[in-house]
């Protein structure tokens, strides 16, 4: 039974961006299932008075994760195009964080913490807990995790909230061990 979103929580929602999903220049598998489980912690978020962070994976066109700069992925997520939108279908709160990130196209930046101020921004509003979901479990979702523990927070990852990308069959399953390693909760029910 997952327990009820207070006011001490924060749901963090990573990058369900359209490139991420069905027909998106970087898709992961099944990435459109994550937003019905999203859309009902959001509705019980905005219910409850938890915080509600939104991420997006927001890239200049020469960012140095693409290819063509020698990067590992695809041209995905440049910041205003409709790869970068979120899934049309996500619900979007009209009260919430909103953080776009990796924007320097000199620096990757996986993490919702990483240099975004988020954490302080946490601790102000009186969070303890974070609970985590998003795209992609094994690279961005894993980070902001890690980053969350790492500052202090109990965290919990909402796993039928999150897919992997998954370029090495086991990566997905990595990802668990380590999050869970370094104190995480994973939820493995949801509403
Ligand atoms: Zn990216």
């Amino acid at each position: 039974m997952i327990e009820q979103l207070a006011s001490a929580d924060a749901l963090l929602v990573v990058d369900v961006q359209n490139d991420f999903c069905r027909g998106g220049a970087l898709p992961v598998a099944e990435g459109d299932q994550v937003v019905a489980v999203l859309n009902r912690w959001i509705e019980q978020a905005e219910r409850t008075g938890a915080t509600i962070v939104m991420t997006r994976d927001w890239h200049p066109p020469n960012h140095c994760s693409f290819t063509d700069q020698g990067g590992p992925w695809p041209v995905h997520c440049v910041a205003g195009t409709p790869g970068a939108a979120y899934h049309s279908d996500l619900r979007i709160p009209q009260r919430a964080i909103y953080m776009d990130k990796a924007r320097d196209p000199d620096r990757e930046s996986y993490s919702g913490f990483d240099g975004t101020g988020l954490a302080q921004r946490l601790r102000l509003a009186e969070v303890e807990r974070v609970w985590v979901g998003g795209l992609a479990l094994d690279y961005c979702v894993k980070a902001t995790v890690l980053d969350a523990l790492a500052e202090g927070f109990e965290v919990h990852l909402i796993l039928p909230a999150t897919r992997p990308v998954n370029i090495h069959p086991e990566d997905g399953h990595k990802a668990l061990d380590e999050m869970q390693q370094a104190g995480a909760t994973i939820e493995r029910n949801s509403p």
